[in-house]
């Protein structure tokens, strides 16, 4: 089993929206696809429009009381299942605070089901607290989603230092494998100009034996989509709410790039998706619809960063990847 956790600590980039439509065209694709959703805030799992059953069991039951993963994990359409999340999930760090490897008890968890499935995709929380470490120890792949705006690398180094010390005290077989440009606006230079410098730091590293030293910039880049940003409130994937818009179009084509197609390419924009990214504002505002029930809890600070204004194109940008 092909082992993949979508991970940035910082809040809103896409992460959720990722792993909810890169697994449904997986598994559309024939694959069959396992998701845990580790964040507290459960978008992972309202989006998919599993979190109507009181009684069902998930990542908390599975962290903290020995539950059986087999019995937690609920098939959600065809080819794909989910562990799901529920606000309880808040409590597992202080309630595993005195627990001996606490950080890998989902990653011994999954090995129980590794036959079952062709592929594992973890969402992870906007934090780097235990949940996205136990996260870190289950999965042998990390897929970073960047949104390309002011600050984008802010946080890059921390996020990557982070993978380290895990490959290092505790999963050797970690590697960040991508990094996937998500709400990328091709109307601003700046856009660009961040996979650039991304493209050049990863370029940097080939030579090291860094953890990142082998990962690329996936050459299919999310455009900004109002209808990615709609799906999650009808609890469908972007192929159940739009099959035709750009943001189908273009998961689709990262999950075939990512089942093994490299030359699956961006496609061309839909005419009525161009002329509404057109009436769309460069500013975030559009991209906070959706996820009901969104709590804006451990990721206030977060948001409004994300919303902060983009700065001109003839400013100089400050995107150097810092702490
Ligand atoms: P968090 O850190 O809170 O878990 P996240 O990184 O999982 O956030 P998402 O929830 O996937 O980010 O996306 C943040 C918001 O942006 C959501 O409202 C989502 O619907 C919207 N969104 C995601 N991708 C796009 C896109 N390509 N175009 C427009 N809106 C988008
Ligand atoms: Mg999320």
């Amino acid at each position: 089993m092909r082992k993949i956790a979508v991970l940035n600590q910082k809040g809103g980039v896409g992460k959720t929206t990722t792993v909810v439509n890169v697994s449904a065209a997986l598994a559309l694709q024939g694959r069959r696809v396992l998701v845990i959703d580790m964040d507290p805030q459960a978008h992972l799992t309202i989006h998919l429009g599993a979190d109507q059953d009181p009684d069902a069991m998930g990542v908390y039951e599975v962290l903290t009381s020995n539950t059986n993963i087999a019995e937690a994990i609920r098939p959600i359409r065809e080819n794909l299942w989910l562990l799901g999340a529920s606000i309880d999930l808040v409590g597992a760090e202080t309630e595993l605070i005195n627990e001996v490897g606490r950080e890998t008890i989902l990653a011994q968890a999954v090995e129980s089901v590794q036959n079952r499935f062709d592929i594992l995709i973890i969402d992870c929380p906007p934090s780097l607290g235990l949940l996205t470490l136990n996260a870190l120890a289950a999965v042998n792949e990390v897929i970073i989603p960047i949104q390309p705006h002011f600050l984008a690398l802010q946080g890059f180094s921390r996020l990557l230092q982070t993978v380290t010390l895990v490959k290092s005290r505790i999963n050797p077989a970690l590697q960040v494998s991508a990094i996937l440009m998500c709400m990328f606006d091709s109307r601003t230079s700046l856009s660009s100009e961040v996979r650039e410098d991304i493209k050049q730091f990863l370029e940097n590293a080939r030579e090291s034996d860094q953890p990142w030293s082998q990962a690329q910039v996936i050459p299919i880049h999310i455009r900004r989509n109002i209808k990615l940003a709609e799906a999650p409130s009808h609890g469908q994937t972007i192929f159940e709410y739009e099959p035709q818009c750009n943001g189908a179009a273009d998961y689709e084509a990262v999950a075939s790039f990512l089942n093994g197609n490299k030359d699956a390419v961006q496609a061309p924009d839909e005419t009525e998706d161009a002329a509404e990214a057109a009436n769309e504002s460069v500013s975030d505002d559009s991209a906070q619809v959706g996820a009901p029930g969104s709590t804006q809890t451990s990721d206030n600070n977060e948001i409004k960063e994300t919303n902060a204004p983009a700065p001109s194109d003839d400013v100089p940008i400050n995107n150097s990847i810092t702490n």
